[in-house]
């Protein structure tokens, strides 16, 4: 540090600035101050990888329409956030990826008959409330009112759900340190594009994945889907009733949305199958489900129009629960969120508030299952020769009807779900 004072130790007698004035000692020394500030800044910088990384969007950005100011204001003082879930954080690699939980929750948690049954009393109400709107959707979309309000009341319990977090700051974290960076840095850019477009920052509010608005939207899908609908010649997805459901509706045709058919029914499965029939691996057309005995849970018969219909069957708690016969509806839901229990709730919901829809097999409390035991049971299935392409904890389809393949094999009782007898099963583990 530089002083000023008359004994000051940095001046002797040689030095050019003795005898100067006080005030080109100042001058001097406010200098050398602005220089050391100016090396600490620019260190700092250097030293800063996520601002580094940030102006590294920029060409991209500015491709894309970004104006520099608006790329200046949008990641002013944006920090990456790391108390989000999915993300890679040095140091901590090795845990368990966060987003991905120690325990598989049960369907009948995810299927909660309360909640549904509560939405369902929402949605009817909402139903009437924007029938007129509704009608107008259906008819440009082929999305029937019921499963578009289902979206609605899964994605934000029909706009009560507050989005936690700033769509910058949680897209610009999970692109930065997520375990999916190539696909958030894209939905990062188009954030910014919707900024550009005159979306008030203070409106995006967002999940942890930085999905945005009444149903939830993706910023790509903004501009690939979204719509005005209710007239007024902007697209707002926060406010806009109407504008959010159209989208949506928008998105689900998009992804195939077959006009005037169900997602799916409960069904029963007859004494003589079982559930390692499950996943679209057995795909047929329901008549000739219908031949091998299956029936509709509530004892109605197959619709006669549906007949020629492929579906497959969905078993999410394996024998411990409901089974369905899906259509191709239910798949279009999965294209949209790659989820069975996502896609059962959403039809269960859209049945419901159709006036219909509970579910007539109850769910056995089969509670949460560990993730650790499940990939267990996959590592054992796949090392048999079992069509495990991942060992990944998650109790999905085909994990499911590998577990009951192999269950039916070795003659044990056929229940295509994860549990100790099982795991025991399978990796040979002498018990007691
Ligand atoms: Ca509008």
């Amino acid at each position: 540090m530089v002083g000023l004072g008359s004994d000051d130790k940095g001046c002797g007698p040689d030095c050019p600035m003795r005898g100067a004035s006080v005030w080109a000692r100042l001058v001097w020394a406010a200098a050398l101050i602005g220089i050391v500030a100016l090396l600490v800044a620019t260190t700092a910088r250097a030293a800063d990888p996520f601002a580094s990384w940030l102006e590294a969007l920029w060409p991209e950005a500015q491709a894309m329409g970004v104006s520099r100011k608006t790329f200046d204001a949008a990641f002013r003082g944006v920090r990456p956030d790391t108390s989000l879930p999915d993300l890679v954080l040095p140091g901590r690699e090795k845990a368990a990826p966060s987003g991905q939980a120690e325990f598989t929750r049960p369907p009948a948690d995810y299927l909660d008959r309360a909640q549904l049954a509560r939405l369902a009393a929402e949605g009817r109400a909402l139903l009437v409330q924007h029938r007129a709107a509704l009608t107008r959707i259906g008819a440009a979309t082929g999305v029937d009112p019921a499963s578009v309000l289902a979206i609605w009341g899964r994605e934000t319990a029909f706009g009560k759900h507050r989005l936690p977090h700033d769509a910058i700051t949680a897209l610009a974290t999970q692109a930065y340190l997520g375990r999916r960076k190539e696909l958030f840095r894209t939905e990062l850019l188009y954030a910014l594009k919707m900024l550009e477009a005159g979306v008030a920052r203070a409106r995006m509010r967002a999940s942890w994945a930085g999905a945005m608005g009444l149903t939830q939207f993706m910023p790509s899908e903004f501009f690939t889907h979204a719509g005005d609908a209710d007239g007024d010649g902007k697209t707002d997805l926060f406010d806009s009733v109407p504008d959010a459901l159209f989208s949506a509706a928008r998105q689900l045709a998009a992804k195939g949305w077959v006009r005037g058919e169900p997602w799916g029914f409960e069904t029963r499965i007859p004494p003589n199958a079982d559930c390692a029939l499950e996943g679209p691996p057995g795909m047929q057309s329901l008549a000739q489900w219908a031949k091998l005995g299956f029936t509709r849970a509530d004892g109605r018969p197959w619709p006669e129009r549906l007949l020629a219909r492929p579906a497959y069957l969905m078993a999410p708690a394996g024998a411990h629960g409901p089974a369905f016969l899906v259509l191709e509806n239910y798949q279009v839901i999965r294209r949209y969120n790659t989820s069975d229990l996502y896609a059962t709730f959403v039809g269960n919901l859209a049945d419901r508030i159709s006036g219909g829809g509970d579910f007539v097999t109850p769910w056995k409390p089969i509670g949460p299952q560990r993730s650790e035991l499940v990939r267990r049971i996959q590592d054992g299935l796949k090392a048999k020769g079992y069509d495990i392409e991942k060992s990944d904890g998650f109790i999905g389809s085909n994990t499911r009807r590998q577990l009951g393949l192999y269950q039916r094999a070795s003659g044990l009782a056929v229940d295509c779900w994860p549990s100790q007898a099982a795991v025991a099963h399978i990796v040979g583990a002498v018990r007691r």
